[in-house]
C-alpha cells in the first residue's frame, strides 16, 4: 500500500559505496532521490540505474546545455532588484554565457542562439516583467516520503513562485519544442509534486487551492499552459511518488527505446545501442553480411507473402467462375474450405456456464483491448491495471529498420 508523505523529518541519503561498485545493495531501504531522477526512471529504467546507482556521469547535451542557459537568463530576469533587467541585459547575459563548444557545426549553432533570443524576445513582449511578484526563484524543496517503516527523501527545484493578485502560481520553463495537451498538463505528475512541496511550506494556502495555478511555460512556443490541482489530486500524486520508489526498488532496470533516446548520454554502454559504436574490425563473425541477408531475406519473405495473397486472389476468382472448390494441376490441388467466427450472447452463456463453474475459465483479458482502454483512463487507473500484470511468457522478435 501507498505510504504517507510527512510534512516534516529527518534526511536520509544512499550510504557511501566507496568500492565504486554498481550494485542492488545502492538501492537500501532509504532513498535520496529528486524529482527528475524518478522522472528519469519513467523514461527508462536503465538509464535511471547508469546516471542514480552506477554513477556514470556524461557530458552534457547541448539541449541541456541551452537549457540550463535559457534557465539562468530567466532567473535573471526575475531576480528581485531595485530595476528589473531590461531586454538588452537580458540578451547581454545569454549570448556573454553561451557555450558555441557544444555544437557540432556553425549553422546548427548560430540557430539554436537565434532561437535563444527570440524567446528571450518573444518573453519581454509577452510579460511586463516589473509587474511580476516573485515570491521564490529556483526554489529547492525537500519532501520526506513515508512507506511504511522506510522514509525516503524527495527532492527538486521550482523554477518560479509568483504571488498573483489573489493567490500563488507555480511554474516551471520547458524549452522542448512538443507542446503538451491540457489534458496532461492538468495530470501532470511535476506540477502536483511542486505544489504538494509548496503546501509544505505554507499549509494554510491549501485551504484556497483554486486561487493557486500550477504552470508549464513553453519559451519555444511563447506560451503557459496552467490548471489546478484539488487536495486530492495532490494526495494521489504522493502516493505515486511512492508507489514509483517501489517499483525502483523492485526493478530490473530494463532499457526502455524511445525518441528520448536521441538525447541519451549513456548509448556507447547501452545494450539497445552500444553495438553500433562497436570497433568493426575485431569481430569473430561476419555480421554486416549475416544482417545485410537477414534484411534482404525478410523482404523477399514479406514480397512472396504479398503474391501469395494476390495469387490467392485469382484462384479464388477462378474457382467463382468454374463454380468448384478445388482446383487441381501437377503441381498439386488446393481445395477452398469456409471457416466461420461466431459471436455468442454474453448473458446467456453467463447463464449456462455459471452454474457450471466454468464461466471464469473461458473469460479472458484481451491484451490488446486493454491497452486501447487504458490509454484513456486517468494516470491512477493506469497505475494500478500496471500493477496488475505478471509476464505470461516472454518471447523475442527481430524489428528490422532498413538503412
Ligand atoms: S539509450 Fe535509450 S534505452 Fe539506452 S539507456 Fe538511454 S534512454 Fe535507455
Amino acid at each position: 500500500m501507498a505510504g504517507v508523505i510527512k510534512y516534516q523529518g529527518s534526511i536520509f541519503s544512499f550510504p557511501d559505496d566507496s568500492s565504486g561498485n554498481s550494485s542492488r545493495s545502492n538501492l537500501i531501504s532509504t532513498m535520496k532521490t529528486s524529482y527528475s531522477a524518478l522522472d528519469t526512471f519513467l523514461t527508462c529504467p536503465l538509464k535511471y540505474k547508469f546516471s542514480q546507482i552506477d554513477r556514470i556521469k556524461t557530458p552534457k547535451s547541448k539541449e541541456q546545455v541551452f537549457g540550463t542557459l535559457i534557465h539562468g537568463t530567466m532567473k535573471l530576469i526575475h531576480t528581485p532588484g531595485i530595476i528589473s533587467p531590461t531586454l538588452e541585459q537580458a540578451l547581454d547575459f545569454f549570448s556573454k554565457n553561451w557555450n558555441a563548444e557544444v555544437f557540432t557545426d556553425e549553422i546548427e549553432e548560430r540557430s539554436a542562439f537565434s532561437q535563444g533570443v527570440s524567446m528571450i524576445q518573444d518573453y519581454y513582449k509577452k510579460n511586463d516583467i516589473s509587474k511580476i511578484n516573485i515570491v521564490d526563484l529556483e526554489s529547492y524543496f525537500q519532501i520526506e516520503v513515508e512507506e511504511g517503516e522506510e522514509n525516503h527523501i524527495v527532492s527538486g527545484i521550482i523554477d518560479r513562485i509568483d504571488k498573483t493578485e489573489d493567490g500563488y502560481e507555480i511554474i516551471d520553463y520547458k524549452t522542448a519544442k512538443k507542446l503538451p495537451s491540457q489534458e496532461k498538463v492538468d495530470s501532470d505528475l511535476q506540477l502536483s509534486i511542486y505544489l504538494s512541496s509548496f503546501l509544505r511550506r505554507y499549509p494554510k494556502e491549501a485551504e484556497h487551492l483554486d486561487k493557486i495555478k500550477v504552470s508549464l511555460y513553453y519559451l519555444k512556443h511563447g506560451v503557459k499552459l496552467s490548471s489546478e490541482r484539488s487536495l486530492e489530486q495532490v494526495k494521489k500524486s504522493e502516493e505515486l511518488i511512492v508507489d514509483l520508489i517501489g517499483q525502483i526498488k523492485q526493478s530490473k532496470f530494463e532499457p526502455k527505446i524511445s525518441g528520448l533516446c536521441d538525447w541519451c548520454g549513456y548509448q556507447k554502454i547501452c545494450p539497445m545501442w552500444k553495438h553500433k559504436f562497436r570497433e568493426k574490425d575485431s569481430e569473430e563473425i561476419d555480421i554486416e553480411k549475416i544482417i545485410e541477408e537477414f534484411v534482404s531475406t525478410r523482404s523477399e519473405v514479406k514480397s512472396k507473402s504479398d503474391r501469395l495473397g494476390e495469387l490467392q486472389e485469382i484462384i479464388g476468382k477462378y474457382m467463382d467462375q468454374k463454380n468448384v472448390e478445388q482446383v487441381f494441376a501437377d503441381a498439386g490441388s488446393i481445395l477452398r474450405t469456409l471457416r466461420k467466427t461466431y459471436r455468442y450472447d454474453a448473458e446467456k452463456l453467463r447463464e449456462i456456464l455459471e452454474p457450471l463453474g466454468k464461466w471464469e475459465e473461458i473469460l479472458k483479458v484481451d491484451g490488446i483491448t486493454l491497452r486501447k482502454v487504458s490509454g484513456v483512463l486517468p494516470i491512477e487507473a493506469r497505475r494500478e491495471i500496471d500493477k496488475a500484470k505478471t509476464i505470461d511468457k516472454e518471447s523475442k522478435s527481430y524489428i528490422v529498420k532498413k538503412g
